[in-house]
């Protein structure tokens, strides 16, 4: 099958002219024997490459190139199959535009469909709409610290269920922002289990009566200022008349204000058209607790429900932080969700940071809210230390490309 790859670089030296003919001549063995044609563009700092032909060889070249150590910050722009070569014969040809005023000129052998999807990122790239990489200055610039201790609680008495909690983490702030608490059966095993082997309506009432010990828990856990998050199935919040008082009689007990709780809800379950969702929601705001939607991104619900939930915090899930860094489909769904939530008041927190360049590329564009192993993973009965400093991490890359 035909493949076509695209990916964006940032030059790790300055180029001349020669050193853009050598990179050509010297990818011209390999891909002529591979059979592998394309484009390559370079603006003077920037490269933009078209590589097509048979998908192992592209696999293959592009893992290769991953590992040149003449370019950083690369990012997979578009990866997919084709039915026919976009750019033909044309063989890896450079071609440098003048970046200055944002002109070029296609070389006149090449014919390309103005309507194709290449063209349209050729395009792009070419009148500069697409920097969203992380500068060097910027890297070696930027000292953030956040150091937090361990902290655990004695398990909860005579329960049959605990909770771990993981912080969600403001870095430019400084501070945890909140603790996320998550089910454990007794055997520390993880909730998806646990709840599947109840019957439905079992599992609502559980959900729900759970979270008096993820509440009780987690105000021996808070500091000052911090909220405590804790989730609750769509259902469990439909399937009982009173989620808002019985969560406000969790609260009271342990003397922790509406303001200090967020409710988290999935939208892998939730029924866009549910009355007796928006009723509890209402109930559940009016009484003063807030609401976020989580794993946003994963699950079946589209924007329709983002635009009638209005959540207090989007949670953007794991799947579209994975790798973020080099990849730009994802990095366009993460600044339409930012601005979105920028626009409409909502916090984003983004789930599931576990390496430094993710965290990063994400910290680079705005984001303010973290969770992840990165800084921490859940801890039972207590949350762990972070021990997060960026001059550990910051010269590491540059250095081993
Ligand atoms: P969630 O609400 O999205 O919680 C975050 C999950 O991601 C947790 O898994 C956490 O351990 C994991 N996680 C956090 N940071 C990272 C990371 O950097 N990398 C990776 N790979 N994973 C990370 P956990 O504890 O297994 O929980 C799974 C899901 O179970 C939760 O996802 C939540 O939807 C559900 N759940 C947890 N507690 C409850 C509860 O009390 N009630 C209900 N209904 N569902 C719960
Ligand atoms: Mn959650
Ligand atoms: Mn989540």
């Amino acid at each position: 099958m035909l493949r076509q790859l695209i990916y964006r670089s940032r030059a790790t030296t300055p180029m001349t002219d020669e050193d853009i003919r050598k990179i050509v001549d010297d990818s011209l063995p390999f891909n002529t024997a591979h059979d592998i044609t394309g484009l390559l563009l370079f603006d003077g700092e920037f490269f933009f490459q078209v590589l097509e032909g048979a998908s192992d060889s592209i696999l293959l070249l592009f893992e290769h190139l991953k590992s040149d150590a003449r370019h950083t910050n690369i990012i997979k722009v578009l990866d997919t199959t084709i039915r026919q070569r976009e750019f033909g014969k044309w063989s890896l040809k450079p071609f440098v535009f003048n970046h200055h005023n944002n002109c070029y000129w296609l070389p006149s052998g090449l014919k390309i469909r103005r309507d194709s999807r290449a063209f349209f990122l050729l395009n792009s790239f070419a009148t500069g709409q697409w920097r969203n990489c992380v500068s060097a200055e910027y890297r070696s610039k930027l000292k953030r610290t956040l150091f937090i201790e361990e902290r655990v609680v004695d398990a909860f008495p005579n329960s049959e269920i605990q909770f771990a909690f993981q912080p969600i983490v403001d870095i430019k702030n400084g501070v945890i922002s909140s603790l996320e608490a998550l089910l454990r059966t007794p055997d520390g095993a993880f909730p998806d289990v646990f709840l599947s082997s109840l019957s439905e309506s079992e599992r609502y009432v559980f959900d729900l009566k759970s979270k008096a010990v993820a509440i009780a828990q987690g105000a021996k856990l808070l500091k000052p200022g911090q909220a405590l998050s804790v989730n609750l199935l769509p259902g469990a919040i439909t399937h009982t008349s009173n989620v808002a008082e019985q969560l406000i009689r969790y609260l009271e007990a342990v003397k922790l204000a509406p303001e200090q709780l967020i409710v988290e809800v999935t939208e892998s379950e939730m029924v866009k058209e549910s009355d007796a969702f928006y009723t509890a929601v209402d109930s559940l705001r009016s009484s003063g607790i807030r609401l976020a939607l989580d794993d946003f991104g994963a699950g079946y619900a589209g924007l329709s429900l983002l635009a009638d939930f209005m959540p207090d915090k989007i949670k953007l899930d794991r799947a579209i932080t994975r790798g973020i860094h080099e990849n730009g489909p994802r990095q366009a769904i993460l600044q339409a969700v930012f601005e979105f939530a920028n626009a409409t008041g909502s916090h984003l927190i983004v789930e599931g940071v576990e390496s430094f360049e993710e965290w990063l590329w994400l910290y680079n564009v705005g984001v303010q809210k973290f969770q992840g192993f990165l800084f921490a993973k859940p801890k039972l009965n207590g949350v762990n230390a972070i021990n997060f400093d960026t001059s550990a991490f910051s010269s590491t890359e540059e250095n081993d490309l």
